[in-house]
């Protein structure tokens, strides 16, 4: 079952409560991680934190607590819920204030964590391959809200989403604002072509994610030479193999994209070996 921790008390999905003049709520005021916990064990937790108190750091935001406190609460959350394989959602608004944009406002922080499950694509797609389109809309130009925060700010990727929605598509591909291709709406991107992966720089503006960490890491041990470079649409549409990797989506292969077929139209052996590859990493089997 759900968990909720608000600033040192714990909740269920019932009582967990916010205050209607939460700056996260009012003006997307915040920044937040999405980890995962696989057979009670939370992966990548460190690197998640790093993340968050950049994040925060970037945004002039202080989390009131360290991140070794932090980590001690998502460790018990995963606990209490009971789950074995977990979706925590560690959260840190600017905090209660009034009407008005100016963080000063706001007296303290609001530091939340959700432990949950979460559902992404049902399982026959990670078997047969995600279809995607790229959308109409961006990411934020890295010098309006640079791609690296992990901010509340994820409107441009829920209308990205929504594009891929009304496409019938399983997920939109979302470009930089001069067009290079960035990531998914929570997922980043690889595209193989004659064995080499290749996937965004983190010079290009987008999320760095964990799990795209992760895959550079099981493809150096496989030994499938990894190319961080920036692509285009062109690339994606003439790849051999393309995946996106997120906590959430963990490997996605994609099948179709913007309705070119990738590839054979099925996983292919890289990505079907680096699907394996994180299951064993993740699940320990
Ligand atoms: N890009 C965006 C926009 C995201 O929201 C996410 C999910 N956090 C990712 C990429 C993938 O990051 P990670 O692997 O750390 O979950």
């Amino acid at each position: 079952m759900a968990v909720i921790w608000i600033n040192g008390a714990w909740y269920d999905r019932n009582s967990a409560k916010v205050s209607v003049f939460d700056h996260g709520l009012l003006y997307g005021d915040g920044v937040f991680e999405g980890i995962r916990a696989y057979q009670g064990r939370v992966f990548r937790l460190e690197q998640h934190l790093e993340r968050l108190y950049d994040s925060a750091r970037a945004i002039a935001l202080t989390i009131p607590v360290v991140a070794a406190e932090l980590a001690a609460v998502i460790e018990e959350g995963v606990r209490r819920s009971g789950l074995k394989d977990a979706y925590i959602r560690p959260l840190v608004t600017r905090g209660d204030g009034d009407m008005g944009v100016d963080p000063r406002k706001c007296s303290s922080p609001n530091l939340l964590v959700i432990v949950d499950s979460l559902k992404m694509w049902p399982a026959d797609r990670y078997e047969q391959g995600i279809a995607v389109v790229t959308a109409g809309t961006p990411i934020p130009h890295r010098e309006a809200l640079s791609p690296r925060v992990k901010s509340l700010n994820y409107l441009p990727h829920v209308m990205a989403k929504q594009e891929a929605n009304v496409a019938g598509a399983d997920e939109a591909i979302m470009l930089d604002s001069s067009g290079h291709v960035a990531e998914g709406t929570g997922q980043n991107i690889f595209v193989v072509k004659k064995g080499v992966l290749k996937t965004p720089p983190s010079y290009a503006g987008i999320l760095l994610g964990i799990t795209r960490g992760v895959v550079l890491e099981l493809a150096a041990q496989a030994g499938h030479p990894a190319r961080e470079e920036m692509i285009n649409r062109y690339d994606l549409y003439t790849a051999d193999e393309a995946l996106l990797c997120g906590t959430g989506a963990e490997i996605a292969p994609i099948r179709l994209a913007d309705g070119r077929v990738v590839g054979t139209g099925k996983p292919g052996p890289i990505t079907r070996d680096l699907m394996a590859r994180f299951r064993a990493l993740t699940r320990g089997d």
